[in-house]
Formats: structure tokens, sequence, C-alpha cells
């Protein structure tokens, strides 16, 4: 049986203190890397790693802003019915117009934890499979020691990323989910982040080189309309991944939304041996978080 966790499911008085915020731009600015990428090299992942006694004031250092965690069932691609316990942190680059998760984007909301905190936290449930998640999980530079530090206690991390930041990372499941012109939010209503979003969402060469240093990978495509279809087929020759590596689920929040789409995204799906993936968190739980 599953067990839901509403919220971050762990205690709000970390002893770790928490910086105070003197506002989201200086946030998100700490953040970015320069130029939005961080490029690997052999030196930089040794120096990621650190002398062992380094890493562990790191981890009791380092904080993350968490959006929430939750223990679920993941419900979109390979994993599909795997029980995971999800780390969502707080924060994008991007801003797609039909983002589920706005507080984790749009309006980021959330705590800082430690890297320590998040790792007891799925010990603490005896999770198995870890999915960071976001918001866009590669923001924060501490999520690298976060993962080595997951998977260094033994867990099977997912990484669920837009795909546009380049880090040295490790995980077991690089799973790239990379946002089609369509996602663009209104250039009326939001010029600024109408631009930064065509900016950065399709780094063609950063995808390219997370997916040659991941063990495994997957490429999931939100579906708005077959309009999507050319973007899609170019950004798969582009990246170079393997037809069973695509999962292609329906943009649509609501049980009826995907009974509409399988009609026509299905078929073209099967066509060109892609995976249709029906988001199966919105038909367990319905749309709504923690999920
Ligand atoms: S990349 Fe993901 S989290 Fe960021 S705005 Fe788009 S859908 Fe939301």
């Amino acid at each position: 049986m599953v067990k839901l966790r509403d919220g971050l499911g762990f205690s709000k008085t970390s002893s770790v203190s928490r910086k105070s915020l003197t506002s989201l731009t200086d946030y998100f600015s700490s953040l970015l890397p320069s130029h939005d990428q961080v490029e690997f090299s052999h030196e930089s992942q040794r120096a990621n790693r650190g002398t062992s006694r380094e890493n562990q004031g790191d981890r009791a250092r380092k904080c993350l802003r968490i959006a929430e965690t939750f223990s679920s069932r993941q419900g979109e691609g390979k994993l599909t019915g795997t029980t995971s316990f999800f780390i969502r942190t707080s924060g994008c680059n991007l801003r797609c117009w039909f983002c589920d998760t706005p507080y984790a984007s749009w309006s980021p909301k959330g705590d800082k934890y430690s890297v320590d905190d998040l790792v007891k936290a799925a010990r603490d449930i005896d999770a198995t499979h870890v999915v960071l998640t976001g918001g866009e999980p590669m923001l924060p530079k501490e999520s690298v020691l976060l993962c080595q530090a997951l998977r260094a206690a033994g867990l099977h991390v997912t990484i669920e990323t837009a795909g546009t930041i380049d880090r040295s990372i490790e995980c077991d499941l690089l799973s790239i989910s990379p946002k089609f012109r369509s996602s663009t939010p209104d250039a009326n209503e939001h010029p600024n982040w109408a631009r930064l979003h065509e900016q950065r969402r399709l780094p063609v060469d950063v995808m390219k080189r997370l997916i040659e240093r991941a063990p495994d990978c997957q490429l999931k495509f939100v579906v708005d309309s077959p309009d999507d279809y050319d973007e899609l087929m170019s950004i798969v020759r582009a990246v170079d991944v393997v037809a069973s590596d695509v999962w292609i689920m329906p943009q649509g929040s609501t049980i009826e939304a995907l009974d509409k789409a399988i009609e026509w995204l299905k078929p073209w799906c099967e066509a060109n041996d892609f995976t249709y993936c029906d988001r199966m968190q919105i038909r367990w739980f319905g749309n709504r978080r923690g999920t």
C-alpha cells in the first residue's frame, strides 16, 4: 500500500539554520550557474567528490530550497508504478504556461533543508527509490551533493529535469523533459519570461552531454497538440536517442483531458515506436500536490 504524505513530511524545526532570503531575485541569481551551464570535466567531477570529511560537513551545511517531499508511486516513464520518495526543489529557470507545479516555478515556495535532512527523510521511510524533481532540480548546485549522498546511502536516484543546465551530477536514471516552443508563456502577459524561456528551453548540446554521462536516460515530452510533432521529431534526431527511450504524454491535468488525448496521440506514438505515457498519477490520485 502506498503511504502518502502531504507537505514536507519531516520536521520544519531543523537544526540547520535557514538563511533569510532578501529577495527571490537574489536567491535565483545565487543559484544560476554562469550561462546556465557548468562545464563538465573529470577534474570538476573529482572536485565535486572532495574528501569524505569535507563532504560530511558540506552535507550538514549545504541547503536546498524544497517545495515539498512526499512518498508516492512514480506515474510516468520507465519506472511507472515504483514507490518512490519525491524531493521537489523550488525554483525554475523556465516558465511553461501550463506548469502544474507553479509553487516550484511561477511562485516558488518552500524552506531550506540540508542534504543530511533530505537523506534522513528518505531513509526514515525506508525508501529504495528517490525522484529529484522540481521546479528545475539542476538549478541549485547543492543538488550535486544531495544526489551523491542519496546514492551513497544505497538509494536509486532519478533526476527529472528540463535538460537546460549542465552539471556533473550522479544519478541512476536521467529523465529529460525538453520543452517545445508551444510551452512558452504569453509574450504580452509575461514579456520577460517569454524571452528567457525561449532563450533557455532547448540547448541541444547540453542535453547531449547530460545523456552521454547518464547510466540510463529517458526523454519525456508533454505534447499539447499535433502541432508539436515536427519539433518533437527534430529534438529526438538532434539529441540522438533511440525510440525506446522516448516517452510521450499529453498536456492535461484531468482524466477527461487524458482520455481525449489518447485518441489522437497514442496511435501517433505507436506509429513512431515511441511509448505513450499516460500520466498515471492523475488517474490514481487526481491533480493534487503530494502525488
Ligand atoms: S520546466 Fe517544469 S517546473 Fe519549470 S515551468 Fe516548465 S513545467 Fe514548470
